[in-house]
């Protein structure tokens, strides 16, 4: 997983504007994230991350948190989920 650089950063595959953010993960044929002020203001996992960059009030302690919602939020909305090592993985009652 890398975070490429920004100015090497296609612009948003929704709007067309320039991201905040943006993420590659490799995974299956490889996952681009995007964070977009315009798009993921208001999309839950993204909001936080999206005000810390978009108005530069950023909590320290608020950064790790906030960017693991997102990669996995994002991830999850490609298809990808996220099970920490370790953790059982509940695959629900066998009938
Ligand atoms: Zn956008």
């Amino acid at each position: 997983m890398y975070v490429g650089d920004p100015k090497d950063w296609p612009p948003c595959t929704r709007c067309g504007r320039e991201l905040l953010y943006s993420l590659h993960v490799s995974l299956g044929d490889g996952v681009q994230l995007e964070l977009c002020q315009l798009c993921d203001v208001e999309v839950p996992y993204a909001a936080e991350l999206v005000m810390m960059l978009a108005t530069g009030l950023i909590a320290a302690e608020r950064v790790q948190p906030a960017l693991t919602v997102w990669m996995h939020g994002a991830m999850a909305a490609r298809g990808w989920y996220h099970h920490p090592h370790g953790e059982r993985v509940d695959e629900g009652p066998v009938s």
